[in-house]
């Protein structure tokens, strides 16, 4: 059984705060600084270069990676660490389509992540040969998985709803179809139990400065199922997903399996943090987790519909359709969220009238969702939010 009071005391909280946006950014690891002063002083302070064989600097890539692969159902050396986000969304939809190199259309859905839809719109202009990005709504998928689709890329839990997709059943039905599937799983790692081996998923990307608790900018991962990546020809074809990097010989060879997906100097610094953060999970059941980001999203649905009527849920109301998050929307949202952090209540607001709440069981209690209600209540009975300085929007939000 997962002590989510043990789990709580690993994380810095401040004082007086809620935190109801780890699905943005986690907290840090009370461990952090010290791995990291560490690191300074007795791996790079001492070692200086020696660190990348001394110190392992040059594998960590990896052994993050075997942790992060326990996490979603990965096989070891199945995951290359580095780089953000986005760039990993370039390299794995430039790997599914060299897979599928007959078909044309790249199928998302119209709720991906912009930064996603985005990538593959750069993607099929630099490439210039027909290719289509075609989106459809959630709902819509299973019907648009037709032949002339090469690559399924989904975001599996919706950052706008938290709306869930079945990967093993869409991954299943895209294969009947000749089609390759990429998965998003920016709000799943750390979240929800995920099984990429069960589900025979392709090829998989995501973050780990939301629910792994990297910190800001933590390196992305990608993962390519074992019995395709030797198919790759890596697109960004990088000296470290070179077969020898060390030979610096003039023309790229990729590097076996996994490693062909890396492609610069790994951030090793960041690695660092990443690796601290990935302790906690040594003693936590993702079925716990789970279970517990149940038990608190259907508190917060229910406290919020007795006590914030106003607010219109968003998120689906069935919990084996939702992922860590709960959206609600309303007409003044922005003004109602920045009124909520002023009070201690950290969640955010995404365009254009939607406000979330992500719920960490890792560092999130009853009381806190409890706690967080009243002042949201308060807000909305109170009129609260209706004050010049919370309707200006900020660059960030
Ligand atoms: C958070 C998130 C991103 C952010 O990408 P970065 O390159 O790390 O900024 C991209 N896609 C999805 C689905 C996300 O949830």
């Amino acid at each position: 059984m997962t002590d989510f009071n043990q789990t709580r005391a690993q994380f810095i909280l401040p004082e007086g705060k809620i935190y109801l946006d780890g699905n943005s950014l986690g907290p840090v690891p009370v461990a952090a600084a010290e791995r990291l002063q560490k690191m300074l002083s007795d791996e790079w302070g001492t070692m200086l270069i020696g660190g990348w064989s001394q110190a392992g600097w040059m594998d960590m890539s990896f052994d993050v990676g075997n942790r992060i692969a326990k996490l979603i159902g990965a096989a070891e050396r199945s995951i290359a660490m580095g780089d953000t986000l986005s760039l990993k969304v370039y390299q794995a939809l430039a790997a599914a389509l060299q897979l599928n190199p007959g078909r044309s259309v790249i199928l998302s859905d119209t709720g991906n992540f912009p930064s996603d839809l985005y990538i593959a719109q750069g993607l099929v202009r630099s490439l210039d040969r027909g290719l289509e990005l075609r989106t459809v709504p959630p709902a819509e998928i299973e019907q648009a998985l037709t032949d002339d689709v090469a690559v399924l890329m989904l975001t599996e839990v919706d950052y706008q709803t938290g709306r869930l997709h079945d990967m093993a059943a869409l991954t299943d039905l895209a294969h009947q179809k000749g089609i390759i599937t990429v998965w998003d799983l920016a709000h799943s790692t750390g979240a929800i139990p995920v099984d990429l081996g069960a589900a025979n998923a392709d090829i998989a990307i995501g973050c780990t400065y939301k629910y792994l608790n990297g910190g800001p900018g933590a390196p992305a991962f990608i993962y390519v199922n074992p019995a395709i990546v030797d198919r790759i020809q890596p697109t960004i074809s990088g000296w470290l997903g070179h077969q020898n990097p060390f030979d610096f010989s003039a023309d790229y060879a990729p590097g076996p399996g996994i490693e062909r997906m890396r492609v610069g100097t790994p951030p090793v610094i960041a690695l660092n943090v990443l690796n601290t953060a990935m302790d906690v999970f040594d003693h936590v059941d993702m079925a716990d987790v789970r279970r517990q980001s149940i038990k608190l999203s259907e508190l917060l649905i229910a406290e919020v519909a007795t006590h914030c009527p106003s607010l219109l849920l968003i998120s689906p109301t069935d919990p084996m359709t939702r992922g860590s998050q709960v959206s609600f929307a309303h007409q003044h949202g922005y003004a109602i969220m920045k009124a909520l952090i002023d009070r201690g209540v950290i969640g955010d607001f995404r365009a254009p009238d939607a406000i979330r709440f992500g719920l960490a069981p890792l560092y999130i209690s009853e009381a806190d969702v409890r706690a967080a209600v009243v002042i949201l209540a308060d807000i909305l009975d109170n009129r609260l939010w209706d004050r010049p300085e919370y309707q200006v929007r900020a660059a960030i939000t």
